[in-house]
């Protein structure tokens, strides 16, 4: 075809097709459950992908970028050099294929139809663009170029990979099953009740309320399981249960009359037991 004449294709439209992890889409790795730390590997072009950011990523900086979501996730010790030597994922940057592949999942599909240079697969957005790349690279002598739909690549630069939007499913007449894909794919995985509480993932919280109320400071290390369990009402078969009692009756013996001697106003209303009498009684 003239390529002067062609065509550019309609935009793509991202509620006509499906999206789910494909066959090359790997979220579970032997042992490792890859999604619990927001990760998949693409097979198709052997890279990375962060679920959270929908991005590819360096392998090399896969923990640092891991921990930016998940700062207590515990990574298993060796777990990138396995992904790296199982799926021969460069550390840094990625191998770009020369012909178009599956849509990687999922990572986004750009709407906008590109310009793709036929003789190394990259895209560009617009004929200007497309012109520089002939100038500036070696990209042989035909300048042959078409069109296609593009998925964007964060690697050491971004780029615009061609993607085959044949290989997706259209929603027309397909039921998603997704009890069924939740029940195959995801099992428990990291069980938060035994990792320590810490302050907020994002430093940008600061109302939270561990925060603001300054509960975090004393609860900082501890994990939600051994909070459950200092709360959790009192067993016979538990040890040094009455000595506990006493010490706790005797506390708050001390500490409500701190409260009423020392304090005045709000602090006195929001530290005070209304009924520490009642209390000491459901100790008993
Ligand atoms: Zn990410
Ligand atoms: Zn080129």
């Amino acid at each position: 075809m003239n390529q002067a004449t062609e065509r550019a294709p309609p935009l793509f439209l991202k509620n006509t097709y499906i999206r789910t992890p494909d066959e090359n889409c790997v979220i579970v790795h032997g042992d490792f459950l890859l999604y619990t730390f927001g990760l998949a590997v693409n097979k198709a072009i052997s890279c990375l992908i962060c679920l959270e950011c929908q991005k590819a990523i360096n392998l090399a900086n896969a923990i640092t970028h891991v921990r930016r979501h998940f700062k207590q996730a515990p990574i298993p010790p060796g777990l990138f050099e396995e992904l790296g030597t199982v799926f021969k994922i460069p550390n840094i940057d990625i191998i770009w294929p020369l012909k178009p592949i599956a849509p990687i999942f999922p990572l986004r599909i750009e709407s906008q139809p590109f310009l793709f240079c036929t003789s190394c697969n990259k895209g560009f957005t617009s004929q200007q663009a497309l012109n520089n790349h002939f100038r500036l690279n070696d990209c042989g002598d035909s300048k042959k170029w078409h069109y296609g739909y593009a998925q964007k690549i964060h690697s050491t630069h971004i780029g615009y990979l061609k993607v085959d939007i044949s290989k997706l499913t259209c929603r027309t007449g397909h039921e998603v099953p997704v009890s069924k894909i939740f029940t195959n794919n995801f099992k428990i995985g990291i069980d938060i009740t035994k990792l320590p509480i810490s302050s907020p993932e994002d430093a940008y919280i600061l109302t939270s309320f561990f925060h603001s109320d300054k509960w975090l400071d004393h609860m900082a290390g501890f994990t939600p399981e051994q909070l459950y369990e200092a709360r959790r009402t009192h067993d016979p078969e538990d040890m040094v249960g009455e000595q506990l009692r006493d010490l706790a009756k005797r506390y708050i013996d001390v500490s409500h009359k701190n409260i009423d001697d020392e304090n005045f106003g709000l602090q006195k209303v929001l530290g005070a037991i209304r009924d520490p009498r009642r209390v000491l009684h459901l100790l008993h």
